[in-house]
């Protein structure tokens, strides 16, 4: 928790809550320890995707599909997503999580290392979500800008870092470079000519960049 324990508390009791399969991954990810979304983030990114309507969206870090399944719910209709994770393990989860919500045709799962795949990828989206290898961010950010339309959105997850971002005392000694790494990002965003960005203290904390 980056917040006081008692606002993260009231949000979260407070903010719709998920039912069917996604409460059920929810459970799941909680006994596994897969580090999905939290509730607060999720309902952030849904209406960002209300007011946004994207009709591509772009996912680096399925896990086992959780955050897809909701960006799958803000996605327009005849829309399409694309969802890159290196782990095989987890897209095997995903992609059965997808199938048992009906989603197979709208969502891409891509097996692979997120900087390969940025890479070789050339297509056009209306929202980015990040949220997986957090010391790469920056690297990820130049192949997400050449393929974001201008009025699209880049959402990253996780970039306060338990704290660590904003407080040296905090810092792990292990965690030293993806901490540096994420303030250099984020310094980026906020100073990039081509974005607005908000950084946002809920979850783990959530930036939104808008691309100019
Ligand atoms: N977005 C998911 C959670 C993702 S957890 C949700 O909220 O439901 C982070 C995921 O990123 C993990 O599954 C991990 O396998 C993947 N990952 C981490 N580093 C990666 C990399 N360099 N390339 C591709 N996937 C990566
Ligand atoms: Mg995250």
């Amino acid at each position: 928790m980056i917040c006081y324990d008692y606002i993260n508390e009231y949000i979260r009791n407070t903010i719709k809550r998920n039912s069917g399969i996604l409460k059920e991954m929810e459970e799941f990810a909680a006994e596994n320890h897969v580090p999905i979304i939290q509730p607060e983030v999720a309902r952030l990114i849904t209406v960002l995707g209300r007011l946004k309507k994207p009709e591509r969206i772009l996912e680096v870090g399925t896990a086992i599909g959780y955050s897809t399944l909701i960006l799958s719910e803000i996605l327009q209709p005849g829309g399409k997503i694309d969802t890159i994770d290196r782990y095989e393990l987890m897209l095997n989860l995903a992609k059965e999580n997808i199938k048992r919500a009906g989603k197979e045709d709208v969502i891409n799962v891509i097996a692979g290392e997120a900087l390969d795949v940025l890479r070789c990828l050339d297509k056009e989206y209306d929202m980015i979500f990040l949220d997986a290898a957090k010391g790469q961010y920056l690297e990820f950010l130049p192949e997400c800008l050449r393929m974001l339309k201008t009025g699209g959105l880049i959402i990253s997850d996780n970039i306060l870092y338990k704290g660590m971002v904003a407080n040296d005392e905090l810092v792990v000694r292990r965690k030293k470079t993806i901490v540096k790494r994420m303030r250099d990002y984020l310094d980026h965003i906020c100073n990039c000519e081509q974005l607005d960005t908000s950084i946002i203290p809920i979850g783990d904390g959530v930036a939104v960049s808008y691309k100019l």
